[in-house]
């Protein structure tokens, strides 16, 4: 990984704000923890969903080349042996002799251990698929493993979507869902874990037309990350050098971000030809091609794969969303998130705990939530209470007080800008959907009144 430019933020701060603010826990900590598995909090898990919608509004819901499956975890053990994982999905491993670590000796220059300088071992593949066993015997004959990527139980389904949707070619095969790697060296907060979701499409073109799908892909994908408010700078493509091409791919590009460690893979886009449709139809004995209209002939179709990290994309936009001001003595802290993703989109703050005040809040808070998720903090002074929403990125904050009660109007104020303006009760909802779709509806001077223009 190299440094070309100055990461948004630094991991410990991110890990820290996860922590104390119910992004993500450590797994299992009660019990010490276990390595390399996090849980997602509260906060966490709504993120996370957003993430997920807004991948597959984009990818499946908005296109009519695109359908969706949710395969199982636990497949078939000769898939593997076909897709070429059993043989092949292994990384260098070589141990310290002296402190033990176990090291992947593709990622460091050198001979001896990066930690202690120690001896290594002499390096041997390791297989990262993980093991367990299907029934109550625990013999080879059951093994099965779980998936080290979503893609194969799409290349499986793939005439079982052909016959049941009759989709043409060109079109795609999406899949989110979780994916188990025995890594060897993990780390780097939820970069690199053993348990992990992803997002991947399979892609289905005519030979001869997929470089072009290709780099369609490559910046549809790219688009995904932009829209969602990732900053240009922060993201590169790198074209994959012929030594490092899996052995299916023809081509291949990671889309990279720079995380704080510095530069490295978000998503990658491999052309994979026809290998996994020609290897499942000759270790299954099932035709897997695709009978095409125009040439009147069976072909099999060529793949590109857009393969994405769930957990990746989690932590790069909150990387990107970090930033600090100053103010007053202080510093706010605030995550600069995408509406569509932050995981709660509005903070209902009354401003007295008084029974007339907290009543219309109230109100506010069982209408609103119905539409969105919701906070309501009626919990020390209005300060205090705007930075706590700053710090989990809330985009909007709804005040009501004492004047409430008498104008029926209520004050809502902009993450970002801190703007305020007041907006009649019964406009609120309206206000607060287009603020939330985008629309730069209150751009205000600073400290300025606006109140929402009449319509007509
Ligand atoms: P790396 O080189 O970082 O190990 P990879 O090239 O093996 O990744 P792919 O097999 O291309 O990764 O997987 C596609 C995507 O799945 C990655 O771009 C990443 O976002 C995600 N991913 C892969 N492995 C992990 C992991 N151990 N933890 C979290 N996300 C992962």
């Amino acid at each position: 990984m190299n440094k070309e430019n100055q990461p948004n933020v630094d991991m410990d701060k991110l890990v820290s704000l996860c922590r104390r603010r119910g992004f993500i826990f450590p797994s299992s900590e009660i019990y010490g923890g276990l390595s390399s598995c996090w849980d997602y909090g509260p906060l966490g898990v709504a993120m996370k969903r957003n993430i997920k919608d807004a991948w597959w509004r984009m990818m499946v819901q908005e296109r009519d080349d695109m359908v969706g499956i949710d395969s199982s975890i636990l497949m078939h053990p000769r898939i593997w042996q076909a897709s070429g994982h059993l043989e092949g999905f292994s990384d260098p491993l070589a141990e310290c002799k002296s402190c033990h670590q176990r090291w992947r000796t593709d990622q460091f220059e050198g001979e001896h251990c990066p930690e202690c300088g120690g001896e290594l071992t002499e390096t041997q593949m390791f297989n990262l698929m993980f093991k367990t066993f299907m029934g109550p015997v625990e013999e080879a004959a059951n093994i099965v493993y779980l998936r080290p990527e979503t893609a194969q139980g799409i290349f499986v389904n793939f005439q079982n979507v052909v016959n049941t949707t009759r989709k043409k070619l060109p079109f795609g095969i999406a899949q989110i869902g979780k994916s188990f790697r025995n890594e060897i060296t993990t780390g780097n907060f939820i970069f690199r874990s053993r348990e992990f979701e992803q997002m991947e499409i399979e892609f289905f073109v005519k030979p001869g037309t997929d470089k072009e799908w290709f780099n369609y892909w490559l910046k549809e994908c790219l688009d995904w990350y932009l829209k969602l408010g990732i900053r240009k700078e922060n993201l590169k493509l790198r074209q994959h050098m012929k030594h490092e091409l899996a052995h299916y791919a023809l081509d291949c590009y990671d889309i990279e971000y720079l995380f704080p460690m510095g530069w490295a893979e978000l998503e990658g886009i491999a052309n994979r030809g026809d290998f996994d449709l020609s290897q499942h139809a000759k270790h299954s004995g099932k035709s897997l091609s695709y009978y095409d209209d125009e040439s009147k002939e069976q072909i099999t179709p060529y793949v590109i794969e857009p393969s994405a990290g769930v957990d990746r994309a989690f932590l790069a936009f909150l990387c990107d969303a970090y930033a600090e001001e100053p103010d007053k003595d202080e510093t706010r802290v605030l995550l600069r998130l995408h509406p569509d993703l932050a995981p709660i989109k509005i903070a209902i703050l009354p401003l007295s705990k008084k029974e007339n005040v907290a009543r219309v809040a109230k109100e506010l808070y069982a209408e609103l939530r119905r539409h969105w998720m919701v906070d309501y903090d009626d919990a020390q002074s209005i300060g205090r209470r705007y930075r706590r929403q700053d710090e989990i990125g809330t985009p909007l904050c709804v005040t009501v007080d004492f004047q409430s009660l008498e104008d029926g109007q209520v004050t809502v104020r902009e993450r970002d800008s801190m703007n305020q303006i007041r907006v009649p009760i019964n406009e609120l909802k309206a206000t607060l959907t287009a603020k939330l779709a985008g629309e730069d509806l209150f751009t205000l001077p600073p400290g300025g009144k606006i109140w929402k223009e009449e319509k007509g």
